[in-house]
């Protein structure tokens, strides 16, 4: 087992782990927030035939060069219409937004542009090609338009239709056991004894999980015993596909997780050098990937953010750019000093807002690894180097949060 690793081995060191990725065919009205197993091509040309942007004549260009040119209304050419009037010199069809072009005619001048008297129109402004929407200016048939690994969105699964796909084949959601673990943990609702907290990472990482497409299986709350623990992710991995669990992977006599992975799992690296969430572990139960994510609240989000939302995206074979992600790398200026760790690639909690002059970022609340408020009143994390200060002025890197 390797300790104390860098964030860049900590990924090289968990891609070595991974699950099979499954596939499945699901209808189009259910893609939203899948990833697709295949690329999709465009099953037709889009538009499928020349037509209107706009309300208005249909004409030829050369017809309407003088302003207050009378022409004859030929007809009208609506959207899902396919009689079509034939335009030909000094005459005019009606058109609208959508609708296809007639034959004959190669411009649009709008209505707001005419005046129309008996089954005639005056034309008051210009004719534009430009109005017309050409076919397969936007998508052609056979052509490639989504890799797979994209992630399906609300433009996508619109682009999807487009293309005349009633359903595509996605990756099927990995399930990911979230484990709790301490003594100390209650559930929300239940009152407090001296010395008990609420129970709040399981909702939190679940909800990281669910982010990345993935399916998220939590727990009850693993108490400090190791029999306990050996049950419950025994469990896990007979019916998940990876296990995160949070809390006891410390130094302390009573951090099973870890004794318990040393003891009889399998266990990659412990500890990687950032801060917050110095004491990650990581490495497989009965050949399921698992990740002990600290039991401080914002050293867990920070760990998964940073190390385990990348290693899923991996294991989903998930598109780089197109894909799920938690955050995106930004440069921004320092409204104020921010303090950077020793030895540690240091993540400070900072709100990015984007002003007349670029990216700034500020720190509005108490920084402890416990508040998990300082996650929810920023939207970045710092990535300043190992033993550096982020001065007032200077341009750092961050990574800003979805
Ligand atoms: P541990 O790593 O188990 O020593 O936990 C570190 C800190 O995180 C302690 O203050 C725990 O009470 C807290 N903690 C651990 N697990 C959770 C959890 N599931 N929800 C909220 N806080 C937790
Ligand atoms: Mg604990």
């Amino acid at each position: 087992m390797e300790t104390s690793v860098s964030l860049e081995r900590a990924l090289a060191l968990a891609n070595s782990l991974s699950f099979p990725r499954s596939t499945e065919i699901t209808p189009l009205s259910l893609l939203n927030g899948r990833i697709l197993a295949t690329p999709l091509s465009s099953k037709v040309d889009d538009p499928a035939f020349d037509n209107s942007a706009m309300d208005g004549w249909a004409v030829r260009a050369e017809d309407c060069s003088t302003e207050g040119t009378i022409l004859e209304i030929v007809g009208t050419s609506r959207a899902g219409n396919d009689q079509l009037p034939e335009v030909s010199t000094g005459q005019a069809s009606r058109i609208m937004t959508g609708a296809p072009l007639p034959p004959g005619a190669d411009a649009i001048v709008i209505v707001e542009d005419s005046t129309e008297e008996g089954n005639q129109v005056k034309i008051l402004g210009p004719a534009r090609p430009g109005y017309i929407r050409k076919q397969a200016e936007n998508l052609q048939k056979g052509q490639k338009i989504l890799p797979a690994g994209t992630l399906i969105g609300p433009a996508e699964a619109s682009l999807v239709a487009t293309m005349g796909h009633h359903e595509a084949e996605t990756v099927s959601r990995p399930v990911i056991a979230v484990i709790s673990t301490g003594d100390e943990l209650v559930q929300p609702g239940t009152k407090l004894s001296p010395g008990q907290i609420y129970e709040s990472n399981s909702y939190g990482i679940a909800s990281l999980v669910e982010k990345m497409g993935a399916t998220a299986k939590r727990f009850d709350v693993v108490h400090d015993n190791i029999e306990g623990l050996r049950l419950t992710l025994d469990e896990a991995a007979n019916s998940c596909d990876a296990i995160l669990t949070s809390g006891g992977v410390s130094m302390g006599e009573w951090d099973l997780v870890r004794r318990l992975m040393e003891e009889e799992g399998e266990p990659l690296f412990w500890k990687v050098l950032i801060r917050p969430g110095g004491p990650p572990l990581c490495g497989s139960w009965k050949d399921t990937p698992l990740f002990g994510l600290p039991g401080n609240p914002v050293s867990s989000h920070v760990v998964f953010i940073s190390l385990v939302a990348p290693w899923l995206a991996g294991c989903m074979e998930s598109d780089h750019e197109l894909g799920p992600r938690l955050a995106d790398r930004v440069r921004v200026r320092l409204t104020e000093d921010i303090k950077g760790a020793p030895k540690k690639l240091c993540m400070r909690r900072i709100r990015i807002e984007a002003g007349e002059d670029g990216m700034t970022a500020s720190v509005h609340t108490h920084q402890g690894s416990g508040n998990i408020h300082s996650m929810v009143a920023h939207n970045g994390l710092t990535l300043l180097p190992p033993d550096t200060n982020g001065k007032e002025g200077e341009t750092i890197d961050a990574l800003w949060l979805r």
